[in-house]
């Protein structure tokens, strides 16, 4: 895409001038940013850093090459050759930018011999002083696959909606070449605490309590409410406070217990503002009970939702029967089709588990002026019959799933034919009473 905000064009002129990795930046790449792996293949074990191999029984997670002295990760395969991408970030400040570069790294261990390696610069995310930024991007093939891109195709601008996403990409490494002044005095450093860099940065630049999170230590703690959308939120963020302020250690493996546990906590209606909630002496232990404490509140309201819905249909049942008690004995015949009202609420649920539909589930019981029927043929249910009490209609008459049945016709005729009864039942016995 051709630049054209004044802010693309700057991007577009400062990215010409950017300069490319040097000799100690790839080396430090190809030794921090890339798995270092040995093919193992039941007997012997191949090193894909330099090609040596060397007889090995029994599968270790790691081993060092005798070699090239390499600290190996295992892989177990039937293979002698191996290849991979991985990604490794720079990032450099340029005037008011910060700017984290993607390298695409590839690296290929062929059958005889050592690695090989590919490095591409794919992606230019460039982060302003104010938050706002421009990605620069080489174009992608239509792929399901993040890393397909067309690598003899210079860099554009990029400006698809959903560029945050297509553009994440995995990274294994960063290398720091310069902080912009503004990021550092926002307490930024080097750590990006698993983030993909400009969220950090778009944080660190717009949002004070993110700010005062990350110089407190807890950069974890920042991601997951970024991540859990709960930045805004007062109970987490009065909760946050709370641990910044009684130094409350979270690891990255302890935030998304710690989550949980608030969570739990605000369910069960505790003080998230208080530290003998917040920050427990034993986290698991704490989460465990407050996860139970809910399980168990939980099936409370369970149980008492079935009680309340159990009086509710009992009063149901009582009124239905009460409404419709004087069409009960009647009998819609042709000799043939026998149409009779449903006289419970367990007919109706019968009649909706053998007919497919949803008379019972929709609870058609409960509609005043709904006369509900079951039309048969020797005993066998075809259609359930819909009448209105109100207007005397035939409102509907469905089969199986709700299609028609080869009776339709003549059962929607039979029962025209006898909405005279219908009615006549209707009047007489309100008359009565
Ligand atoms: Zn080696």
């Amino acid at each position: 895409m051709k630049p054209t905000t004044k802010m693309e064009q700057e991007v577009v002129e400062l990215s010409a001038k950017l300069t490319p990795l040097t000799t100690a930046e790839i080396k430090r790449i190809k030794r921090t940013s890339v798995e270092h792996s040995g093919l193992y293949t039941g007997k012997r074990v191949k090193c894909t850093e330099c090609g040596h191999v060397w007889q090995q029984t029994g599968l270790r997670k790691q081993v060092r090459c005798p070699h090239c002295k390499t600290l190996l990760t295992l892989r177990a395969t039937k293979g002698k050759k191996a290849k991979e991408v991985e990604y490794a970030i720079v990032l450099q400040s340029c005037r008011s930018w910060q700017v984290a570069r993607y390298f695409r790294v590839k690296w290929s261990c062929p059958v005889d011999g050592g690695r090989q390696y590919e490095i591409f610069e794919v992606v230019q995310h460039w982060t302003r002083n104010d938050g706002k930024h421009v990605i620069m991007a080489r174009p992608r093939f239509m792929s399901f696959y993040v890393d397909s891109f067309c690598l003899d195709k210079p860099m554009s601008v990029k400006r698809c909606s959903s560029y945050r996403f297509s553009y994440r990409l995995p990274y294994c490494g960063v290398i720091v070449r310069s902080i912009n002044p503004i990021l550092k005095r926002n307490g930024f450093k080097y750590g990006l605490h698993g983030m993909q860099p400009f969220d950090l940065f778009n944080l660190l630049l717009t949002e004070p309590f993110a700010e005062t999170l990350f110089k407190a230590g807890y950069g974890y703690l920042l991601r997951q409410l970024d991540y859990e959308s709960k930045l805004h939120d007062e109970n987490y963020v009065a909760a946050s406070k709370i641990v910044m302020r009684n130094h409350y250690p979270l690891s990255r493996g302890d935030v998304d217990l710690w989550f949980d546990m608030v969570r739990d906590l605000l369910e069960l209606g505790k003080d998230v503002r208080n530290s003998h909630f917040v920050c427990p002496a034993d986290l698991k232990k704490a989460h465990d009970r407050a996860a139970l404490l809910v399980k168990r509140k939980r099936e409370r309201e369970a149980a008492e939702r079935r009680l309340e819905q159990l009086r509710k249909d009992k009063k149901l049942a009582r009124s239905y029967v009460r409404r419709m008690k004087k069409y009960f004995d009647m009998k819609i015949t042709d000799g043939n089709i026998v149409i009779c009202v449903l006289k419970n609420l367990a007919e109706f649920e019968e009649e909706g588990a053998a007919m497919h539909h949803c008379v019972f589930a929709n609870k058609y019981y409960a509609k005043p002026n709904s006369l509900v029927m079951s039309a048969r043929v020797r005993g066998k249910r075809q259609e359930t019959v819909e009448v209105n009490l109100k207007r005397f209609e035939l409102v509907q008459s469905r089969g199986v799933n709700n299609s028609n049945s080869k009776y339709h016709e003549e059962i929607v005729q039979l029962v025209n034919a006898n909405m005279f009864l219908i009615q006549q039942l209707s009047r007489s016995r309100r008359n009565v009473k």
